[in-house]
């Protein structure tokens, strides 16, 4: 009879490992996206510090072949912004504001506060809103119905069966309010967007020269829109101006010289 051999019942993991010459101090995750932001202009009056909880943390693998991107992602324990805390946010400071979709039925709340302070308002007073959808979550499809300005991501556009960028603002138009702008940013493709009046707008992709590194493209994308429309330019000049800085900074690594 043949020798009984071991049997081992588990599972097989492929280790990636870093080697750094030292793993960063706690805490210094926190001081290095403060400075960073910081030095980009971008201010946190409003933010809510949660002690004890781990920054989020995302390790990218960039294929410099091919541009793509392969994300995991880490978010331990830190909650999302609630409606209780917006309720801290002096208004009156701002002429736009914009919710990336995460917590909907909260963003909800926190929107609606908004639209009731613009109904105290003279008209030139009123706060803008634009709300993303990005992730393709059963939860987050209720920001359709909010903002005036709406995002919706490819990957979005794709669950509800939608193969372009026109098809998606035609085909969505129904669940968002009238006189809503929708906006939908569909790679090398560009972007594309249904405007207050029901009128298709298109914008070109910019490809850059070679493209080095397309993480955040979307976001860039939705920035640059915001900043032309909240400077009060037209809705195809904003696509076009999202294409451009959004492109641009697909020829880069990070977002340095792309403004
Ligand atoms: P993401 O994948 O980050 O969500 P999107 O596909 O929504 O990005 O693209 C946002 C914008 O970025 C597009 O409208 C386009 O202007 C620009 N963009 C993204 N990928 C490319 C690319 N490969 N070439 C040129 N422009 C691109």
């Amino acid at each position: 009879m043949a020798e009984r051999r071991v049997l081992c019942v588990g599972l097989v993991c492929l280790d990636i490992i870093s080697v750094v010459d030292a793993y960063p101090a706690e805490d210094t995750d926190t001081s290095f996206v403060l400075e960073d932001l910081r030095r980009r202009g971008v201010q946190l009056p409003h933010r809510v510090v949660h002690a004890g909880c781990a920054f989020p943390t995302s390790v990218v693998i960039s294929s410099a072949s091919r541009g793509t991107r392969t994300i995991l992602h880490s978010n331990r324990n830190l909650p999302d912004v609630t409606a209780q805390d917006f309720e801290q946010v002096d208004l009156s400071q701002y002429k736009w504001i914009h919710w990336e979709g995460r917590n909907a039925a909260e963003q909800v709340k926190m929107i609606q506060r908004v639209e009731e302070h613009n109904r105290g308002c003279a008209p030139h007073q009123r706060i803008a809103t634009s709300v993303e959808v990005e992730k393709p979550r059963e939860e987050l499809y209720q920001l359709l119905g909010y903002g005036d300005v709406v995002f919706v991501s490819k990957d979005v556009a794709k669950v509800f069966g939608f193969q372009s960028a026109p098809e998606a603002v035609r085909g969505l138009s129904s669940r968002v309010r009238p006189g809503t702008t929708l906006i939908c940013a569909w790679a090398e493709q560009g972007a594309d967007a249904l405007g207050p009046a029901g009128e298709l707008v298109h914008a070109d992709a910019v490809p850059p020269a070679r493209i080095v590194d397309t993480l955040g493209a979307g976001d860039t994308f939705n920035a640059a829109v915001i900043f032309a429309l909240s400077a009060g330019r037209g809705l195809q000049e904003a696509l076009a101006f999202g294409c451009e800085v959004a492109g641009r900074k697909c020829g880069v690594p990070g977002y340095d010289g792309i403004v």
